[in-house]
């Protein structure tokens, strides 16, 4: 069942709230009348029989019944026309009793058998609801028993009127407040509508709008405030994506111009087997660029979007260190650098993503061997330090002004140089700080133009005897293989 809207909601809880306060308000000040007529009739029945005391009292000595009987007579005759009283001695001789109570004919307890606040016995009488009280009295040491009574016509009427009155009142009063509620509801839910629409107006184009910020300092305003970082994220994430797009593109459009022009150049005129030889070498080298920037974009694109998969497993420091060496050897043999692996001491391992650590590792001796020039040194460190385990890459190549160093990490950052253009597109360190974070860790970068840079990140330090472990870990247990390096691919 679909929910009904908040502004209709709001205002059956406030028909149903103001329902049931009316309701009870009825009840209870009904009850409360009721009880407040009750008392005055009870006062009004008891003053009559303390009337009939009285006139007994004045009567001095007792002689007969038939004398007290003619004093009453006289009395109520003349004072109210007798309506409701009956008044018997203690041995149950009348002493008087009204037409109207003689028609009833109800009889009279004893005054012993009385309660000291007297018993009120209702009756109907013809069309009229008559209330008595039957009271004992005690006058000259005899006890009689009084019964007076009056007529509830009057009071039930004022009941009848206050009911009437009141179920035309209550109905009228929940719908003034049903309509009052739902007007309230309106004028409370009014920001929300605006903000609504107003959100509604951006779009991808527009992402720098801002919603409204009252200065009231309530959940509308919280709501703003909370959108509008929200937007201000969103924003950033688009333009982030843009400026990708748009830096990916450029570094694409060079190497496909090259390819095109130099497959051009070559079809320009015939040539021999050894030319189209030197220019296919020529344009694989380029291929192999492309495919490892589109590589690196895709990679970059897939850690965005969450899609990466990380398996880790236990990772041999020294295993891991040699592989990495061996494949690097011949690249740095032919930029003339002296290349050393330096392991602190063995059986180094940690838990770690082994292809993801592999790239990261070859991003910083790529990097070395490209900014280091001929003569200089690159070292590959593995040291333990406690519980953890620094793996580093140092060179003494031209190093890294302090006015860049913050920035190589950018996607698309790379150091302006006035010498000759260095292959590259920006993207190795960002993903090689990427993979660090992923393991928990942070690439750092300590250099001194001039002097060298020093790439370092640690890794939590795990202990496994070699032995223990499983026979079938490819990685650990894989004698020292051929590292493809172009094949290196961790997600
Ligand atoms: P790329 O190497 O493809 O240009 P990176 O993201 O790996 O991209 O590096 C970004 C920039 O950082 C490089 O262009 C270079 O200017 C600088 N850089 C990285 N490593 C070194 C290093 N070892 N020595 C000097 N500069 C470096």
């Amino acid at each position: 069942m679909r929910a009904l809207p908040i502004r209709v909601r709001l205002t059956l809880w406030y028909f149903a709230m103001f329902a049931s306060a009316a309701a009870l308000l009825g009840l209870a000040s009904q009850w409360m009348l009721e009880r407040s007529l009750d008392k005055v009739e009870y006062h009004d029945l008891q003053e009559r029989a303390d009337d009939v005391r009285e006139a007994l009292s004045h009567q001095g000595q007792v002689q007969n019944i038939q004398q007290l009987h003619d004093l009453l007579a006289i009395i109520y005759e003349f004072k109210d026309g007798g309506k409701y009283l009956q008044v018997q001695d203690e041995h149950g001789n009348w002493i008087y009793r009204s037409r109207r109570m003689m028609s009833q004919n109800s009889g009279l307890h004893t005054p012993d058998m009385l309660p000291k606040a007297g018993l009120v016995v209702d009756f109907r009488q013809g069309t009229h609801l008559v209330r008595t009280l039957e009271y004992p009295i005690t006058v000259e040491g005899m006890k009689y028993s009084v019964q007076t009574g009056i007529v509830l016509d009057r009071n039930l009427g004022l009941l009848n009127d206050f009911r009437f009155n009141l179920l035309l009142l209550i109905p009228a009063v929940i719908l003034m407040a049903t309509v009052g509620g739902h007007i309230m509801s309106r004028k409370a839910l009014q920001p929300v509508a605006m903000l609504a629409a107003e959100t509604r107006r951006i779009n991808d184009r527009n992402l720098d709008i801002r919603l409204p910020v009252s200065d009231a300092n309530d959940e509308i305003s919280d709501l703003s405030l909370t959108l509008n970082q929200m937007l201000k994220r969103i924003d950033s994430a688009f333009m982030s994506v843009r400026t990708f797009t748009g830096n990916a593109s450029h570094e694409l459009r060079t190497p496909i111009s090259l390819l095109r022009a130099e497959i051009e150049v070559a079809l320009f005129r015939p040539r021999d087997g050894e030319e189209y030889r030197a220019i296919l070498t020529r344009l694989h080298e380029e291929t192999l660029r492309m495919t490892n920037l589109v590589e690196n974009l895709l990679s970059l694109a897939r850690a965005d979007g969450g899609a990466e998969i990380m398996t880790t497993a236990p990772i041999c420091v020294d295993i891991l260190l040699h592989q990495i060496a061996q494949a690097w050897r011949r690249t740095m043999n032919e930029a003339m650098l002296d290349f050393q692996v330096d392991i602190s001491e063995g059986d180094l391992f940690f838990m770690g993503d082994q292809r993801a650590i592999q790239r990261l590792l070859s991003t910083l001796l790529e990097n070395a061997s490209k900014f280091t020039p001929p003569g200089g040194s690159v070292k590959l460190c593995a040291a333990a330090n406690g519980k953890s385990i620094v793996l580093s890459v140092r060179d003494t190549g031209i190093g890294i002004t302090a006015e860049h160093k913050h920035r190589i990490f950018d996607r698309f950052y790379r150091v302006p140089t006035s010498g000759p253009v260095v292959p590259g597109s920006g993207l190795g360190l960002a993903l090689a700080k990427w993979i660090a974070e992923r393991h928990g860790s942070q690439l750092n970068v300590e250099s001194a133009p001039g002097l060298g840079s020093k790439f370092s990140f640690s890794l939590e330090r795990i202990d496994i005897p070699l032995q223990t472990l499983d026979a079938s870990e490819a990685f650990l247990a894989r004698p020292e293989s051929e590292l493809d390096l172009h094949s290196i691919e961790y997600i």
